[in-house]
């Protein structure tokens, strides 16, 4: 069996072994590694050269023997060394002191995995086998394809079967192994439609042709022609072995005895002699050729695997902080984290309300800005309403209030009241506004709590509760005081100076305009009253509006922004006061927790696989660029 020589093994060792301390390090699960994976319809032999390869007994029989994907890591010690063997699934890691008790463990580990029954389950066996007898080499065993579901089965696991299967071929970095028996049509194998659907130029799938023992008498010539790659093509190509059948089985002829048998058989057979001596057929000449094949793939998949660990380290990273540190375990240190994260949620709450830059979160002032500018709008609109309004109303009043004075004096109280009636028109909207702004300030704060307490459901609760309770009591303060400024406004007042400016401006004005405008004066006597209560009018409109369009955002800015992240900055430090909650307030969302922890190890592992792999290059550039000496 040692037909590699010993500069191979020298270059294919380490090879396989930076990809089997990858695997050992979990990296498989965060990418694909290059392995070897061994599919086949149930029976087909897939297990029996599995263990030809391995030299120790693995599960077989009739029906679903191997019911979890099962990794067969093989290790050649040099001759005379002893044989250890090791299993580890899930959480579970065993030494095995003899290849005769493999078949048993793997057994046990199944009903561990996938119950006792006949169920499946993709959770890995890993099989460590070391040993002189051994290649270099790492195989997977896959549940054989069925069709039928036997007793205690579900009925849809040839799907499932199928599926995992799929799982693990479908991987760039996998060469599949087609296990057909010699008397079967391979053509309509499901193994080979299923590598051919997921490789269509078969250039990572292998043949391997079982029981040419068994073969129909007259087909002799399929098999040969099969394997010379002239029947169903793949770049690959074929591999014919013999291995123990049943009765060989029940004979307890060892695997040594059996390799000395499929030496004769192949030599001594008038079709199948020709492949021996091409080199196509056997169990060692498949062991050379399946390390050749796993070591190739290995050198030419490491670029990508680099590139790959790059990747996924960048991308995990950027995941891990958005979950930010998980909290100390010591109950000091603890604190202090709480203490921190309270301050820094606070100090944000600030910088938001002061429009400051954020980590996280809108500018709350662009949109706080739209809001004042409608109100704005609301205002001058209700100003324009003025014209639409005023006859009427003027009639009204007229009616109501003219007293003794002549048409074109202005009764000062007709003014009076109809200014207060329209400013308080104003007042509902006013409150409407600062309703809304304190829907958006709860808003932004519970998102800034959100995000600054993530991972921390206790914590969020209490900010949410707190922030809550602070921007409706300021909410209901802040309205007070728009009522009180809209009772005052019901005293008509500016100061002398300000109203004779907008007035004279406006008369000016207006005198300009009729001086252009060609139509001839309304003779109406209830017309020059209106006219001269219109400037007056539309000049203490401006004022007043003007007054209320800045005091009315000042209003809604003191109470909403300013006061309440001062008083949630004093609630949530009188929260810390009491120390006895700290653990309470830490209290980690289980699902965040879990996902921190399991970024952080994948972390763990890409680093050090990116550690070995750049030995592993440095080592190769090494070897390669050592001058020769002559
Ligand atoms: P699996 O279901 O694909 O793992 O198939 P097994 O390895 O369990 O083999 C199924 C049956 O075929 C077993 O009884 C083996 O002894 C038998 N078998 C496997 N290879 C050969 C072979 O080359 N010749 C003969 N005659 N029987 C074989
Ligand atoms: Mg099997």
């Amino acid at each position: 069996m040692n037909s590699l020589n010993q500069q191979y093994e020298e270059k294919m060792r380490p090879c396989i072994d930076l990809i089997d301390r990858l695997r050992s390090l979990g990296v498989d699960q965060d990418l694909g590694l290059p392995a070897i994976a061994v599919i086949g319809d149930q029976s087909s032999g897939k297990s029996s050269v599995l263990e030809a390869l391995s030299g120790v007994d693995l599960p077989k029989g009739s029906g679903i023997v191997t019911r979890c994907p099962l990794e067969l890591k093989m290790k050649k010690k040099k001759e005379g060394e002893k044989w250890c063997g090791k299993i580890r699934y899930r959480n579970h890691e065993e030494e095995i002191k003899c290849p005769a008790d493999v078949d048993k463990k793997i057994r046990e580990a199944q009903n561990t995995m996938a119950g006792s029954g006949a169920g499946i389950s993709n959770a890995l066996i890993s099989l460590e086998i070391a040993s002189p007898d051994v290649p270099d080499l790492t195989l997977i065993d896959l549940p054989g394809i069925t069709r039928v579901a036997v007793e205690g089965q579900p009925e849809n696991i040839g799907d499932q079967i199928k599926l995992m299967i799929q799982t693990y071929i479908k991987r760039q970095e996998t060469i599949s192994l087609v296990v057909v028996p010699c008397n079967v049509d391979i053509a309509t194998t499901e193994a080979l439609k299923m590598a051919q659907q997921v490789d269509p130029e078969g250039e990572r799938t292998l043949g391997i042709l079982t029981k040419p023992d068994l073969v129909d008498k007259g087909t002799e010539d399929t098999v040969v022609n099969t394997v010379h790659n002239q029947v169903i093509h793949l770049k690959k190509g074929y591999m014919v072995v013999k291995c123990r059948g049943q009765r060989e089985i029940k004979q307890k002829v060892s695997l040594t005895e059996a390799i000395k048998r499929e030496n004769a058989f192949f030599n001594d057979n008038v079709h199948f002699k020709t492949l021996y001596d091409e080199g196509f057929a056997t169990v060692p000449k498949l062991a050379e050729k399946l390390t050749l094949e796993l070591v190739h793939h290995i050198q030419k998949s490491l670029p990508r695997l680099g590139e790959q660990i790059k990747e996924k380290l960048k991308h995990t990273n950027a995941q891990l902080e958005k979950y930010g540190d998980g909290p100390p375990s010591d109950a000091s240190e603890r604190f202090t984290f709480l203490i921190d994260r309270v301050t820094a949620f606070t100090h944000d709450a600030i910088s938001l309300t002061t429009g400051e830059e954020l980590k996280f979160g809108a500018n709350i002032f662009s949109i706080l800005r739209k809001e004042f500018t409608t109100w704005k709008d609301t205002i001058d609109n209700s100003g324009l309403t003025f014209n639409w309004n005023i006859e009427r109303e003027v009639a009204q009043y007229e009616r109501k209030y003219r007293g003794r004075e002549l048409p074109g004096f202005i009764n000062y109280k007709t003014f009076e009241g109809m200014i207060q009636q329209h400013i308080k028109q104003l007042e509902e909207p006013a409150v409407q506004k600062l309703k809304q702004v304190a829907e958006i300030v709860k808003k932004e704060l519970f998102n800034l709590a959100q995000c600054s307490f993530i991972g921390f459901p206790n914590l969020i609760t209490i900010a949410k509760l707190k922030i809550e309770a602070i921007v409706n009591q300021k909410e209901i303060e802040a309205e007070s005081m728009l009522r009180t400024q809209f009772k005052m406004e019901l005293i008509v007042y500016t100061q002398d100076s300000t109203y004779s400016k907008k007035l004279g401006k406006r008369k000016r004005e207006e005198a300009e305009q009729e001086k252009l405008s060609v139509r001839p004066h309304s003779s109406n006597e209830n017309g020059a009253t209106l006219k001269e209560m219109m400037k007056h009018f539309k000049s203490y409109y401006e004022i007043a509006g003007q007054r209320l369009a800045d005091q009315i955002p000042l209003v809604i800015r003191y109470q909403m922004l300013q006061k309440s992240a001062a008083q949630l900055q004093r609630a949530m430090m009188q929260m810390l006061q009491d120390k006895e909650k700290t653990e309470t307030l830490l209290l980690e969302d289980f699902g965040i927790q879990t996902t921190r922890s399991n970024h952080q190890g994948r972390i763990q592992r890409l680093s050090k696989a990116r550690i070995l792999l750049t030995e592993f290059s440095m080592n190769i550039y090494n070897f390669n660029s050592t001058p020769v000496q002559t």
